[in-house]
């Protein structure tokens, strides 16, 4: 098998070297479920070949493994007990896994279990204050989508930061219900982050908790919204100060990737960007970014493939805390 990942596709922003603290390295990815990619998902230009879990999985760790982030988000995970769980954690990783109430790899015959969101972070640099397994809702309603939001504290520096995955509901027609769903997330990260806020020493100073702005936020997932969506805009107006980090690839810093997503189903060719990683902008400032693969690099069969083992790209940057003297105005 070719290496699925070109070295190229680092995109560097800024040196990093003077920083006294080291950046963090975030990844989100969904890594389509194993059962769903095998028995629902109808992917016709994939040879069921590439889809063999027992080769796809090295395909899917050696992403990871390249980049060694500091965070991990993943979604439909549906080999999180057998597999991810158990290797990350023997690579240094501390992890939780919330699979979605119904997950429709349940209907697919051979299956493993629920997929879901899981979310990891590297023991070597951040403690855990707090974890939240939310179901979200719409319209006070609850539905079959999940978020994890968990508090960490930096080794380091003492600062703490929150950080966010989810997969919000697929598929057209459903543009109202991610538009509710968002909205529930980000009251949830709202009242998660602002409680915590001004209780903490450590973290006070400029965007680290001063009691009014709240602790700093990255939230990730595939939000199967494109920019267009009721919901992307209600993250990038929040007043969470959010931004979404790959707009810094394109030219103007203003334009979201052409796609996070590219397949072929029998209803046809679909390439779309569905997948985000937000950040609080007054916090944060994005060092690097991993550039997304041409369309020759992806091939005309699209993904997944014998080299990209899902639908979905990873995605993936560094951050730094801004210093007290580089806060935007
Ligand atoms: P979603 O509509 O959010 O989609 C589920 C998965 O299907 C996603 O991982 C999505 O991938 C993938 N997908 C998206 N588009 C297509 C497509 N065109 N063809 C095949 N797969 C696609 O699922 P829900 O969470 O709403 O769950 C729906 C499923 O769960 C149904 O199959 C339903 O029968 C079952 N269900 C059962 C219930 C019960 O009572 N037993 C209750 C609720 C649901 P991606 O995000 O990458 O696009
Ligand atoms: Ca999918």
């Amino acid at each position: 098998l070719v290496y699925p990942v070109d070295p190229k596709r680092q995109h560097q922003y800024r040196n990093n070297e003077q920083q006294q603290t080291p950046s963090i390295r975030v990844m989100t990815w969904n890594i389509l479920a194993q059962a769903l990619g095998e028995g629902k998902d109808g992917f016709v230009q994939c040879p069921l070949d590439a889809l063999n879990w027992a080769e796809r999985k090295y395909l899917i760790l050696e992403e990871i493994l390249t980049y060694r982030p500091d965070i991990l988000c993943l979604q439909e995970v549906d080999h999180y007990y057998d597999t991810f769980q158990p290797i990350l954690a023997s690579l240094g990783y501390h992890s939780t896994f919330l699979p979605k109430p119904w997950s429709p790899c349940l209907e697919v015959a051979i299956n493993n279990g629920p997929d879901g969101c899981a979310l990891f972070y590297r023991r070597a640099r951040f403690s855990l204050l707090h974890t939240s397994h939310l179901r979200l809702s719409a319209m006070m309603l609850p539905t079959n989508q999940v978020a994890i939001v968990q508090m960490l504290r930096c080794r380091e520096t003492g600062q703490r930061l929150c950080v966010a995955v989810t997969h919000l509901k697929a598929r057209s027609g459903w543009e109202r219900l991610r538009g509710a769903q968002g909205a529930d997330l980000l009251q949830s990260l709202k009242a998660i982050t602002s409680r915590a806020a001004g209780s903490d020493p450590v973290s006070r100073g400029p965007g680290g908790g001063s009691g009014t702005e709240g602790v700093p936020l990255i939230v990730c997932g595939d939000f199967n919204a494109e920019p267009s969506e009721d919901v992307y805009r209600r993250f990038i107006s929040s007043p969470l100060g959010l931004d979404s980090a790959y707009k810094l690839l394109s030219a103007d810093g203003q334009t979201e990737p052409a796609y996070t997503t590219w397949k072929i189903r029998p209803s046809g060719e679909s390439c779309s960007t569905l997948d985000y990683i937000w950040y609080s902008h007054g916090a944060f400032t994005v060092d690097t970014l991993l550039d997304i693969p041409t369309e020759e690099q992806i091939g005309p069969d699209r993904l997944p493939s014998y080299h990209y083992p899902s639908d979905h790209l990873s995605l993936l940057c560094d951050v730094s805390f801004r210093e007290p003297r580089d806060q935007p105005h």
